[in-house]
């Protein structure tokens, strides 16, 4: 039998100890570049598969200079990209902005900085708070998740002491050997922050091609931005929207379901995810949009019958939230991303009720 890696149940084996809050998966295990529009293009790039995700990258080509929407995880691909980028055109990059402050869509600014030193890096201002705090610190983070690997390996259980089936231990094995020649290359980042911010929306003319730069609202993170192309219908939506399972381990659920209506009335028709291919239409935002707003809710109205968060624990009211009737509509009957979805169900509910902890 030959072995099939399979990042998404990796993630899973390695989210269940190592609680990382950077790492969705959307399963893609090669690198594909879609067109958009003329000049527009989107790359999803092949999720490492060890553990480590990495964020699509949209290229936006004006007739004098290029604006490149999130610069993914690692430098070589990003440097990957660069050079895809220099076939398409002899304009420079000048703009980079970063949709958040997770690492899988900012560590390769370095990269796209040393190909192009005029470049400006632009960030919402809570998104550069966040990425000075956590991005010179990576390399050290992900080396905790290869000694975590490394620990189920030798005992061969979970933290929580479940015994490893036969699968996940050749993936853990497998995963381990990748994760080698990854390491070796994050060890030779130099952490690249935003150079410009902004907390009010703005629109920059590349040349013959409008790019509006937009704060809709908290929701995955505390900055996350949205770019969009009024002129070709295109919006990228960071990680406020990622496909086939939404990322919800972190971030402002009530503010999200706003943030996710107001992307919705973006006149687009396509929109690009932070993870997973291109979105024709809104059916998918208002799903997610959905999913969130009924945890809220059930999350609400338990609290109301009983007691306010604050005098409560996650574990006596987690069982109020069922949000069991969205499994089939994300996951269809594809046992991994029920598992995946499963996790970040249960994750969402954590995140619901500390979030109404803070009332
Ligand atoms: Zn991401």
């Amino acid at each position: 039998m030959t072995f099939k890696p399979n990042p998404l149940r990796l993630f899973l084996i390695l989210s269940i100890g190592l609680l990382t809050a950077a790492t969705p998966m959307s399963g893609q295990t090669e690198r594909k570049i879609t067109q958009l529009a003329d000049g527009v293009y989107e790359i999803e790039h092949q999720d490492a598969l060890d553990g480590f995700a990495s964020g699509n990258t949209t290229v936006i080509i004006g007739e004098r200079q290029v604006f490149v929407v999130d610069t993914c995880f690692l430098p070589s691909a990003a440097r990957e990209d660069i050079a895809q980028i220099r076939q398409w055109t002899d304009k420079p990059v000048t703009f980079v902005l970063n949709t958040h402050f997770h690492n899988d869509h900012n560590l390769g600014n370095r990269a796209y900085m040393d190909a192009f030193p005029a470049l400006t890096i632009i960030a919402h201002a809570e998104t550069k708070k966040d990425m000075d705090m956590f991005g010179p610190g990576s390399e050290s983070r992900e080396e905790k998740g290869t000694a975590f690997l490394q620990q189920m390996q030798d005992t061969g259980k979970t933290r929580d002491g479940r015994v490893l089936t036969a699968e996940e231990k050749t993936e853990i094995k497998n995963a381990l050997a990748r994760r080698i020649s990854v390491m070796q290359e994050l060890k030779q980042v130099k952490f690249q922050t935003a150079t410009l911010t902004f907390e009010h929306d703005f629109a920059v003319d590349i040349g013959n091609r409008e790019v509006e730069v937009k704060f809709l609202g908290r929701g995955n993170t505390a900055g996350d931005a949205v770019v969009y192309l009024p002129k070709e219908k295109i919006a990228i939506a960071g990680d406020l929207v990622v496909y086939p399972i939404p990322y919800i381990y972190d971030g402002y659920p009530t503010e999200w379901v706003r943030t996710l209506q107001n992307l919705g009335q973006l006149d687009a028709n396509a929109i690009v995810p932070g993870h997973g291919p291109i979105l024709h239409d809104k059916t998918y935002i208002a799903l997610v949009g959905d999913l969130l707003s009924s945890a809220v809710d059930q999350m609400n109205t338990e609290l109301k019958r009983t007691r306010p968060a604050m005098f409560q624990t996650l574990d006596e009211v987690k069982g109020a939230v069922d949000l069991t009737a969205f499994r089939q509509r994300f996951a269809g009957n594809d046992k991994d991303l029920t598992v995946a979805f499963d996790d970040m169900a249960a994750n969402l509910v954590k995140v619901v009720f500390e979030e109404a902890s803070l009332r």
